[in-house]
């Protein structure tokens, strides 16, 4: 027979998963000696038990009943006695929080005899049956199974014969009369008596409370929290004190610092003559914790001493529940509490400073996420109000602007000084001028790795995607929302991509003073004790952390940007990126080349454009390493869309003009390149093999671009990375054109000319093969975007909005694995290949550049990889340098 009952004086906090966090914390309290109503504790370990068998588990109603003895004995009364009782609040207490989702029943002990010994006892005729009334409906409901309907029903029906506006005009008569009603209510609809017996009340309370471990609210609130459902919850059966007795008693919440900003001090609500579920509930308003000091200065004085006991112990900001029964003060409840952002920050500085915790221990209580919020300007929400719609929220941040549904419009615009949000189903490369002038960008279509996030991520612009109850009509150039409001172009609206929502107007902005010191390395308001915070966060990861941090970077002024936000180079430099825009008329050239001498010279213009590009971005990180990979995505991404192509071409001949000769030749290039699932086929290093003069071009750039940076004094150090490598041969082949270009320029130009060449890891067969691989790559960069897609078998452009909601809810996974690395699969073939590269070449150098890269669960786990280095978008960049310096701790 196991042990199923702890009284409060027999456990401690690090018992959380055996007691919950609740009764954990009442034993902690009840061990530092403050004020706790006595009470006891029914395990996690016998609801489990009840669940899996159905059946109350051996023993633990023993148990119970000695417990209960115990807290009879200390209170001098017993259970539901009927001169006097001793009551019992039943609650549910998981080793999480999961505030509300789970069943309580109060004032349990009162039956008709009892609830008259209540009345003599206080004193108070009315309260003893509004007690009872309280009892019969919280059990009807909870534990036999009463739709609550009913109850309020009844009440509300005894309202109105009454002509009482709220239940505080009812009389003990009345409230007499509604215990009858609520019994009778009972017995016609379950066919059972509401019991008088005591401890049958508590037995069954104590069960109903294990049952609503399963109930809907329950299980959807766990999936969505991600706690596992096997946990179960602990029930904390505890001696009733009552804050409804009179003026001088009451309840409050209480905080030990204010967990909006982190300042010390008091904070916190009170209610006077009220049970601490009316403070939730709202029915009055409660007033400052401060005013309290006027009405009871002993218990405010003792609530000051306990909070400050609390949190010296806890070494962190608690809050707590309190009550006051006629002048006596009863803590019924503390945790660590949670706090925004800006407070975790502060709070941690401020602990740390006050000697409380470790500076370690304080990098530990912050995180990237709190740093990514901290990082954008934000809306000010008190002053919103209700979204447009909602989608997801892809990349964060707060943005104003007009809604244009094309890029020219938007480029237009911007360039007359107007803010836009670019607003399309979804966006293509075409789109990137028009993302690059707007202020934000929504689209109705597309998940969190669609090319409108990836790219916004990237930007650091702000985005919401898959915003599904949005109709875009470009054509027509507007959008209609869910519920038929429409939004025509030039219409102000505001982009809140840190909560995926959509406003009407300008939503009021505040502006990011960290961001401004990330920018600048200033913090502008000496006294801002945030920024201050977060540069002695920053500072204290850098120091911890193993992994280097580098940044995704295709320009010369984000390789800079990431730079001041601390990059340690560049780990993607991504060259499509660079074949936009007026340069696509030359990549046309070299795809629709019929000769080897018009293809080269096509290259060859394309050439100088490309060292230019070179030049800049190993400008700006000089001393530190520039990862460039050669081109990946398939050729025809350069070309236009087959659609507007043929139907160019049709109307031309409607009208019995002749097309235009090179609209021809392209609809017949588009059609002959035309793939089914261009992400498999062929791009990345294919693309090398099959396009001559395509690596030679890029490589030459590179090498001319080292050769100048060289000459003015610089110290370049560009590396190679082939993409999409599948098989060692392909690299080997391609690695000897490297080699043979970087050997010409040296040549030519009388510098030496090494760089390292290595490549993508993001095929499960580049991972499998990683040991044979490692002997071309003198380095490895995993390219988990497309490692997930095809380990997977996930398309990353379509599946979010196809099914990912679907597969959440379900449970089949509990985060999508294109945000966080799915350890099991992916990571195991991550796993894999470090193994097996680092085996075959013990200098391996080893990073990641996918999105991976940037989050924070993920970086712990590359951390634990051993990789050297994890490369993301300069804006994650902090987030990164500061959750490789957590990993380490
Ligand atoms: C990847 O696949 O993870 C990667 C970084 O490459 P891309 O996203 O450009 O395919
Ligand atoms: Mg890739």
């Amino acid at each position: 027979m196991g042990r199923y009952v702890y009284d409060f004086t027999e456990g401690g906090r690090d018992m959380a998963g055996l007691l919950g966090g609740k009764g954990a914390n009442l034993a902690e309290m009840t061990g530092l000696g403050l004020p706790v109503p006595q009470g006891f504790i029914v395990t996690t370990e016998a609801c489990r038990a009840f669940l899996a068998t159905g059946a109350e588990p051996e023993g633990m109603s023993r148990q119970i009943s000695r417990h209960l003895s115990a807290v009879e004995t200390a209170a001098g009364r017993v259970l539901g006695q009927p001169d006097g009782p001793l009551l019992l609040s039943v609650r549910s207490g998981a080793r999480f929080s999961m505030p509300g989702m789970m069943e309580t029943v109060l004032d349990i002990g009162l039956n008709d005899a009892s609830v008259l010994g209540l009345a003599k006892a206080s004193g108070n005729e009315r309260f003893a049956w509004d007690s009872y009334r309280r009892l019969v409906q919280m059990f009807g409901s909870t534990v036999m199974g009463v739709d609550t309907e009913l109850f309020e029903r009844a009440m509300t029906l005894l309202k109105e014969r009454r002509g009482a506006p709220d239940d505080l005009q009812l009389d003990a008569s009345d409230l007499a009369g509604l215990v009858e009603t609520y019994k009778n209510l009972i017995h016609v609809v379950t066919g059972e008596d509401f019991p008088q017996s005591p401890a049958e009340q508590l037995r069954r309370a104590v069960l109903a409370v294990f049952g609503s471990w399963n109930g809907e609210r329950a299980r959807l609130y766990r999936r969505r929290e991600h706690i596992p459902d096997d946990l179960g919850t602990a029930v904390t059966v505890q001696r009733m004190v009552f804050g409804n007795l009179g003026p001088d008693s009451g309840s409050g919440v209480a905080f030990t610092r204010d967990p909006a900003t982190g300042r010390g001090g008091l904070y916190g609500d009170y209610l006077s003559n009220a049970q601490g579920e009316d403070v939730v509930a709202g029915i009055r308003n409660t007033v400052p914790l401060a005013e309290l000091e006027r009405l009871d200065p002993a218990s405010y004085r003792r609530l000051r001493e306990h909070l400050r006991t609390l949190e010296n112990h806890y070494r962190d900001l608690c809050d707590i529940e309190f009550t006051i029964e006629r002048g006596t003060l009863w803590m019924l409840q503390t945790r660590v509490g949670k706090r925004t952002a800006e407070a975790a920050f502060a709070i941690a500085a401020e602990l740390a400073d006050e000697g409380l915790i470790t500076a370690d221990e304080a990098l530990s209580r912050v995180s990237g996420d709190g740093l990514a919020h901290l990082m954008f300007p934000r809306f000010d929400t008190s002053v919103t109000g209700d979204p447009l719609a909602r989608g997801l929220p892809a990349s964060p941040g707060a943005a104003v602007g007009a809604a244009v549904f094309d890029s020219a419009e938007a480029v237009r615009r911007a360039a007359a000084g107007e803010k836009v949000v670019l607003v399309r189903q979804e966006t293509t490369p075409d789109d990137l001028p028009g993302m690059v002038a707007a202020q934000a960008v929504l689209t109705s279509r597309g998940g969190k790795t669609s090319h409108a996030a990836v790219v916004a991520r990237g930007m650091g612009k702000v985005c919401v995607c898959g915003a599904e109850e949005l109709t875009v009509d470009t054509r027509a150039r507007r959008f209609t929302t869910g519920d038929g409001a429409v939004v025509e172009e030039g219409t102000v609206i505001s982009v809140d991509g840190s909560a995926g929502a959509v406003y009407p107007g300008a939503a009021p902005l505040v502006d990011s003073a960290v961001m401004r010191y990330l920018e600048t390395g200033a913090c502008a308001e000496q006294s801002d004790k945030v920024v201050d915070a977060v540069a002695r966060s920053l500072q204290l990861a850098d120091r911890a952390r193993r992994l280097e941090v580098r940044a995704n970077a295709d320009t010369p002024e984000d390789a800079a940007r990431a730079r001041r936000f601390g990059a340690q180079g560049v780990g993607l430099c991504r060259t499509e990126h660079m074949f936009l825009g007026e340069r696509r008329k030359l990549i046309e050239q070299m795809i629709l080349a019929a000769d080897d001498d018009t293809r080269e010279r096509a290259l060859a213009a394309l050439l100088p454009l490309q060292r230019k590009d070179f030049v800049g971005i190993l400008e700006a990180m000089d001393g530190l390493p520039v990862t460039i990979r050669l081109l990946d995505p398939p050729l025809h991404e350069f070309l236009p869309d087959h659609t507007e192509l043929a139907v160019r071409i049709a109307t031309t001949e409607a009208h019995g003009d002749l097309p235009d000769p090179h609209d021809a030749e392209l609809l017949d290039a588009v059609n002959r390149m035309h793939e089914e699932n261009p992400m498999l086929g062929l791009r990345g290093v294919r693309l090398g093999l099959v396009v001559p003069g395509l690596v030679a071009m890029q490589v030459r750039a590179i090498a001319e671009a080292v050769v100048e940076r060289r000459r003015a004094g610089g110290s370049p150090k560009a590396e190679i990375m082939v993409p999409l490598v599948g098989a060692v041969e392909e690299l080997r082949i391609e690695r000897e054109e490297v080699e043979r270009v970087l050997a010409e320029v040296s040549a030519e130009s009388g510098i030496e000319v090494t760089c390292p060449v290595g490549t993508m890891i993001e095929l499960p067969r580049a991972a499998l093969t990683a040991g044979r691989i490692a002997g071309q790559a003198e380095f490895f960069s995993f390219g988990t975007n497309d490692l997930t897609q095809t380990t997977w078998g996930f398309s990353r452009d379509d599946v979010e909005a196809a099914f990912f909601s679907a597969y959440l809810d379900k449970g089949v996974f509990a985060t999508s694995p294109f945000e966080t690395i799915d350890r099991e699969g992916v990571g195991r073939l991550v796993g894999i290949a470090v193994a097996e590269g680092r085996a075959a070449r013990p200098d391996l150098t080893i990073g990641v550049c996918g999105e991976h890269g940037g989050d924070p669960e993920s970086v712990h786990f590359f951390h634990a990889a051993g990789l050297d280095y994890v490369s993301c978008s300069p804006f994650r960049v902090p987030v990164a340098r500061l959750e490789a310096g957590r990993a380490a701790l």
